[in-house]
């Protein structure tokens, strides 16, 4: 029975986790377009068919429906999807590992959703809205709130746990540099990407925050490498960096601590 019991909660956990990010999909994609994303119903893009509340059930209506709109027929993108299944992941991962701090892994769980709306925003137009910044800046806020509140043994490796002059100097460790690049190299990085260091700082600390810098620069730099290789972007061409710092700071969260030790210890040698 009991574990029946916990084999339901995380069951319930992946769902909520894809409902949410299925309201992520809503402002992924209306908020670039201007359009209010609490109001006004869902359509299909090829049709304009007024969507009902059993085409829109997460993961599950895609799968029923295989892949293709109700009334038209038109194929649907499974991206949509996808994000909905990386949601669940993502409540589950957040929950099993903050299983001794709950709301540590409710901000962190918060955090990453704002990341993914980074992620795809910045993929489908170059750009990173300022509500984003805005929103990581009020959680890192939040955050700093609750560990003055609550001391459940956080250390500087914990986002709840970071203090303040951590975050400030986070928040300027490396927007900074990439700032003085920027200006220097016109186009290095977007004013997007140097806000959006700013906020994610404040939010992780300085420490977490220089591993989730490194972890971009290695992943985006790769990435830019393949794309030279297979000649699909050339060299004067660029592409959105946003994703690269998104999942270094997602990352970092995770592993910056297990991360820094290993680093500490290859140099001991
Ligand atoms: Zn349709």
């Amino acid at each position: 029975m009991e574990k029946i019991m916990s084999i339901t909660i995380w069951v319930l956990l992946f769902i909520l986790g894809s409902c949410i990010y299925s309201f992520l999909n809503v402002i992924i994609y209306r908020a670039p377009k201007k359009m209010n994303f609490i109001k006004g119903r869902s359509i299909c893009p090829a049709c304009g068919h007024t969507l009902k509340a059993w085409d829109l059930v997460p993961v599950l209506s895609y799968m029923a429906l295989r892949g293709k709109c109700r009334y038209c027929k038109e194929k649907i993108g499974i991206r949509d999807t996808l994000i909905e299944i990386a949601g669940g992941i993502i409540a589950v991962i957040c929950a099993w590992h903050f299983q001794d701090a709950p709301i540590e892994g409710v901000v962190v769980f918060a955090f990453i959703s704002i990341l993914m709306v980074v992620t795809w925003t910045d993929i489908d137009t170059m750009e990173i809205p300022d509500g984003c910044h805005i929103a990581i800046a009020v959680l890192a806020v939040i955050s700093f709130i609750i560990s003055a509140a609550i001391l459940h043994g956080a250390n500087e490796y914990t986002v709840t746990g970071v203090k303040l002059a951590s975050r400030i100097i986070g928040m300027l460790c490396i927007s900074m540099p990439m700032l003085i690049m920027a200006l220097a190299l016109p186009g290095a990085f977007g004013g997007g990407d140097i806000k959006l260091m700013m906020a994610g700082g404040l939010f992780l600390g300085w420490k977490l925050t220089v591993v989730a810098a490194v972890l971009a620069l290695l992943t985006g730099g790769l990435w830019g490498i393949l794309l030279l290789i297979t000649k699909k972007k050339g060299r004067k061409e660029h592409f959105a960096f946003g994703p690269f710092l998104c999942a270094g700071m997602a990352l970092a969260i995770f592993f910056g601590e297990a991360l820094v030790g290993w680093y500490m210890g290859f140099l001991q040698f």
